[in-house]
């Protein structure tokens, strides 16, 4: 009797597991939101061309989630840095980001926003993170709309591990303000 009532219930459970899975409410909060980052294209040069490449049907973005592009910094998750950024326009940038929701990333595409490029100059910032907090550097000049997907696939993966972020964290928003 409690063999057949033992059986009964393994069957429950294997049926069960055909319609339903258990998981942890910060796993599916992670799942959902690396699955629906809404970029904001920062776009300031050549690489912002080569970023609308990523966008379009060959690379198509939208494959992880991510292609309702906004232009306002309020309805935006993701910061996507692509081209120069002139000291002028550091404030600018500080502004957009602290204007954007928490929880927010930023990827910096390219030579120019990660590092001030070939641009050794007194106008050119010399790199983004000394304004803003990074989560992913993608290298090139300008990077491949591959590397730029794996950049976005990096932050997602760091969304749906939830990886300490001390360098935003510790951020605070310095002389550019
Ligand atoms: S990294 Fe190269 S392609 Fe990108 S903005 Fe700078 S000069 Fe242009």
């Amino acid at each position: 009797m409690a063999e057949n009532a033992m059986r009964e219930q393994m069957q429950m459970v294997d049926e069960s597991r055909s319609f339903a899975f258990t998981t942890k409410v910060d796993d599916i909060i992670a799942w959902g939101r690396k699955n629906s980052l809404w970029p904001m294209p920062y776009g300031t040069a050549c690489c912002g061309i080569e970023l609308m490449s990523v966008m379009g049907p060959r690379y198509d973005l939208a494959r992880f989630g991510a292609e309702v592009v906004r232009f306002s910094p309020r309805q935006a998750d993701l910061l996507i840095v692509a081209g120069t950024i002139t000291e002028k326009m550091a404030p600018v940038l500080l502004r957009i980001y602290e204007q954007m929701l928490e929880p927010k990333f930023v990827l910096s595409m390219g030579a120019c926003a990660s590092s001030g490029g070939f641009y050794r100059a007194y106008h050119v910032l010399q790199g983004v993170d000394k304004v803003i907090p990074v989560d992913v550097y993608v290298p090139g000049c300008p990077p491949t709309p591959e590397a730029v997907l794996d950049g976005v696939m990096s932050i997602q993966k760091m969304i749906q591990e939830q990886t300490a972020r001390p360098w935003k964290e510790n951020w605070t928003p310095g002389a550019y303000r």
